[in-house]
C-alpha cells in the first residue's frame, strides 16, 4: 500500500489500473480514522478492484470558531490500519496541492438548497467547503465510484446532488453509520468528550429512536415529535442545535403521509458537537 502526496502519481497509478480494467473507488476521509471509516473500504471493495481511501482535513469546510487547529491528525496509524484493511492507495495532500491557486479565490461548487438548514444553519459555508474540496478529489482521483457514510445524511444528499447535477460520471454509494456497544455513533470527535459527557452522549441516538418509534407506530404530530426529542437532549446537557423530522429523499419538511423520513439532530455535548440521524421507512 503506497502513500502518495501529489496528484501526478495518483494519476499514473488509476491510469495503470484502469489500463487493465480495474474499476477504482475512492473514500473521502479526514483521517484519524476509526472502524467507521473502515466499514466504508469493505463496501468500497464490494463496488470496485481498488480502494482509494483520501486524508485531508480541509480548512475549507471549518468556521473560524471550529477545531480545525485541534482536529486529530494520525497520519501513521491511520496508514497502519488501511493496510491492514487492504486499501490500494492512500492520496494524503497537502493545502497547496489541493488549492493551487489558494482557498481565498477558490472556485468554488456550491449546492444551496439541499446545504440550507440543519447543519448548513449551525455551520455557514460548512458544506460549500465540502462539495469543494470533493469536486477536487473527484477531478483528481476520478475515481468510478465513490463512498460516504450515512452518518453526515446532509452531506451524502448534498454530495449526491452535486454529482447528479453536474453529470459526473460517478456513483455515489453510502454506508450505514458503525456504533459503539452503547448506540453513539462513531466520530473522530468522541474523543473530545470527557468520561462525564461520554456517559451522556448516546443520548443523542436514543432520543432519535425514541422518535423513530413513535413515528413507525403512527404518530405524526412532527411538531411536538420534535420538541420532545430537542427536550430530551436538553436534560441530558446537550446544547441543542436542530432535532428535526424530514424526508428521507430531499430534507423537505414532510407531509403527513410521507413513507420515506429521517430524523435528524445535532448539538454540543461539551466541548463535541455530535450529530446522527434515523432513517424511518413506514
Ligand atoms: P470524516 O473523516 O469524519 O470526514 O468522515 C469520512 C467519511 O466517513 C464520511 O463519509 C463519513 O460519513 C463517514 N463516517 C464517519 N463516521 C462514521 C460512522 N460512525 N459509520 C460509518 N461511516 C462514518
Amino acid at each position: 500500500m503506497n502513500t502518495v502526496q501529489d496528484i501526478s502519481s495518483v494519476r499514473e497509478q488509476v491510469a495503470a489500473w484502469r489500463d487493465t480494467g480495474e474499476r477504482i473507488a475512492l473514500v473521502p476521509t479526514m483521517g484519524n480514522l476509526h472502524r467507521g471509516h473502515v466499514s466504508l473500504i469493505d463496501v468500497a471493495k464490494e463496488c470496485a478492484e481498488r480502494v482509494i481511501v483520501s486524508i485531508y482535513v480541509n480548512p475549507t469546510q471549518f468556521g473560524p470558531q471550529e477545531d480545525y487547529a485541534e482536529y486529530p491528525r494520525t497520519l501513521d496509524s491511520d496508514k497502519r490500519r488501511l493496510r491492514r484493511a487492504g486499501v490500494d492507495l492512500v492520496f494524503a495532500p497537502d493545502d497547496a496541492s489541493m488549492y493551487p491557486f489558494g482557498a481565498e479565490g477558490m472556485t468554488r461548487v456550491s449546492v444551496p438548497k439541499l446545504s440550507s438548514g440543519l447543519c448548513g444553519e449551525a455551520r455557514p459555508g460548512h458544506f460549500d467547503g465540502v462539495t469543494s474540496v470533493v469536486c477536487r478529489l473527484f477531478g483528481i482521483v476520478q475515481p468510478d465510484v465513490a463512498v460516504f457514510g450515512q452518518k453526515d445524511y446532509q452531506q451524502l444528499l448534498v454530495i449526491q446532488r452535486m454529482v447528479a447535477d453536474l453529470h459526473l460520471p460517478i456513483t455515489v454509494v453510502s454506508g450505514p453509520t458503525r456504533r459503539e456497544a452503547d448506540g453513539l455513533a462513531m466520530s473522530s470527535r468522541n474523543q473530545y468528550l470527557s468520561e462525564a459527557e461520554r456517559r451522556r452522549a448516546p443520548e443523542l441516538h436514543r432520543a432519535l429512536q425514541h422518535c423513530a418509534r413513535a413515528l413507525r407506530a403512527g404518530d405524526r404530530d412532527f411538531a411536538r415529535l420534535e420538541k420532545d426529542g430537542a427536550a430530551a437532549l436538553a436534560k441530558a446537557g446537550f446544547e441543542t442545535d436542530y432535532f428535526e423530522i424530514r424526508n428521507a429523499a430531499d430534507l423537505d419538511s414532510p407531509s403527513s403521509t410521507a413513507a420515506s423520513l429521517v430524523v435528524l439532530a445535532a448539538g454540543r455535548c461539551g466541548p463535541a458537537r455530535l450529530i446522527d440521524n434515523v432513517i424511518v421507512e413506514l
